[in-house]
């Protein structure tokens, strides 16, 4: 038996990362730029794009909000003027949406999260479609370990992320005979802003210290631990690499094991 050293992803690989500026997305761009990758960011806030791009020169972005079709096929043709290819589009851009019951969540708000969180996952790989085709590449989105429960009390959030799987497994079925694969990450609660602003408020709303409510976060998974940012971007860098090349068609969970989502309504 023969062993032969791991091809990890190419350098010079052409990678698109919505809503790239900070967050998850900035550390998934922020590694692919560490192996010597091209990477190009979408995101609706300019300060943010300004900030990233001053801690990385080497990146290119264009600020865009996903979920507007004329916006997205800006980040299409500035993609194509710098670069003419693309081989990874990696699909980040969510909102959380709004929590509360159905029976109190106001339709703008329902279509708000829709449109960001699910449409934009759309615009954006219908446009990078053709250029995959041409380089074999793939497309990697962001979903969330609510694609494998119900979350009370996150309604569009969840619905837009159960329909993600459904348009990455429909997606994997179209271009595999291309050649291009097509899967979704399923993070459980990710260290970081947006998880610390959540708690804050929940232990607001129910009148709970923050580490009680943070244990109750914990308590959802088997491990007990939550996700940082860099195991989300280890993920994608495997499945955009060599490593990941018989992988189409999953959602894969990166969530310590979901036991439950429905322990902080308890
Ligand atoms: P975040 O709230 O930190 O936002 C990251 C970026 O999104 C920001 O720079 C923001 O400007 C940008 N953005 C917001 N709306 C946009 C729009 N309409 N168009 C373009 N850019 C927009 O998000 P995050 O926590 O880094 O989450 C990234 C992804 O991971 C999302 O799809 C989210 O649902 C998913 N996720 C997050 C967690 C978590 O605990 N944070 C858990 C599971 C899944």
């Amino acid at each position: 038996m023969s062993s032969k050293k791991i091809n990890a992803i190419q350098a010079e690989q052409v990678v698109l990362i919505s809503a790239g500026a900070s967050g998850i997305g900035r550390v998934i761009a922020e590694t692919f730029l560490a192996h010597d990758c091209h990477v190009h960011i979408c995101d609706i806030n300019a300060d943010a794009i300004a900030d990233f791009l001053e801690d990385n020169p080497a990146a290119s972005a264009t600020r865009a909000d996903v979920s507007t079709v004329a916006e997205v096929e800006e980040v299409f043709d500035d993609l194509a003027g710098r670069y003419g290819r693309l081989d990874v589009l990696v699909n980040n851009a969510g909102i959380a949406g709004p929590t509360a019951l159905v029976e109190d969540i106001e339709p703008a708000e329902w279509d708000k999260t829709i449109a960001v969180d699910l449409n934009g996952h759309f615009y954006c790989s219908r446009l990078a479609i053709p250029l995959l085709k041409a380089s074999r590449g793939c497309i990697i989105s962001i979903a969330s370990n609510v694609a494998f429960t119900g979350c009370p009390g996150r309604a569009p959030y969840t619905a837009s992320k159960w329909a993600i799987v459904g348009l990455t497994k429909t997606l994997a079925m179209e271009l595999g005979p291309d050649g291009v694969r097509v899967n979704a990450i399923c993070p459980g609660s990710v260290e970081g802003d947006r998880l610390n602003s959540v708690i804050e408020r929940d232990a607001k709303e129910r009148g709970q210290s923050i580490e009680a409510i943070r244990d109750v976060y914990l308590r959802q998974n088997s491990l007990r631990s939550f996700i940082s940012a860099e195991d989300v971007a280890n993920l994608v860098l495997f499945l955009a690499s060599d490593l990941g090349s018989k992988i189409s068609g999953q959602a894969i969970g990166l969530d310590g094991h979901t036991e439950t989502l429905a322990n902080w309504l308890d």
